[in-house]
């Protein structure tokens, strides 16, 4: 046993769909402005703003299990906590300079998710050209549902992504809309870190993105991954 001078703190991991094994994170990578009207809606121009990529620590997954509600904390310090869907890809194959086409090979598996935002304090350093961290790296900011093995899911190229809060529909768009699809993210992000078995990504939030309460109820769905569903306490 080591040594540590503390009990060292448990690995974060999410459950796989329809088994009793898990996957453990390792990194949390997520892509920001990777859908044409999203980017539009939060004020920029497509054609001059391509994706960008952040990270979250691995420890802010929130898992929510399988057909069950999960419980979203509302963050401190923040009067404006916005929802972003997203489709979620799991690694299970590390490499860097992936070639797009051998990109497929990477994946483990998909699974919805939620990139929680304290859209104020992110306005407010993207402004004033300060880190992102405060306003997207939060605990419990990247709540997520199990993640389905590609082998079963198959290939997530188009379908329907949304969201709704207390019944409304709030974000819809389609997978097929990403600006970078998921070969092209798997290339360019592997070209910046090697990437590992354990590496998840947050491929990207479609337009209609808005503020919640405590209280509220939202529930996204991804054509062929089910439901993930979270109360704001
Ligand atoms: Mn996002």
């Amino acid at each position: 046993m080591t040594n540590y001078v503390f009990i060292a703190p448990p690995q974060p991991s999410v459950a796989i769909a329809g088994t009793d094994r898990r996957y453990p994170v390792r990194r949390v990578y997520c892509i920001g402005r990777n859908y044409e009207a999203h980017v539009r809606e939060m004020g920029h121009d497509p054609e001059r703003s391509p994706p960008i990529f952040f990270c979250k620590p691995a420890d802010a997954v929130l898992e929510v299990p399988q057909g069950e509600e999960g419980v979203f904390p509302y963050p401190a310090q923040t009067g404006n906590c916005h929802h972003e869907i997203e489709l979620v890809v799991a690694i299970g194959k590390g490499g860097k300079d992936i070639a797009p086409a051998q990109a497929r090979t990477h994946v483990f598996g998909y699974a919805i998710g939620l990139d929680m935002t304290r859209r104020d304090l992110q306005r407010a350093a993207a402004k004033a050209g300060q880190p992102w961290e405060t306003g997207k790296a939060f605990d419990a900011s990247a709540p997520m549902g199990p993640i389905h093995p590609a082998a079963k899911a198959g290939r997530l190229e188009a379908g329907e992504i949304s969201l709704d809060v207390n019944g409304r529909t709030k974000q819809r768009g389609d997978l097929s809309q990403l600006i970078w699809n998921v070969d092209e993210i798997i290339a360019a992000l592997s070209r910046l870190f090697e990437l590992q078995p354990g590496d998840i990504i947050f491929t990207g939030t479609p337009e209609g993105v808005g503020e919640v309460k405590a209280g509220d109820r939202m529930s996204g769905a991804i054509a062929g991954l089910g439901e993930l569903r979270l109360r704001v306490a």
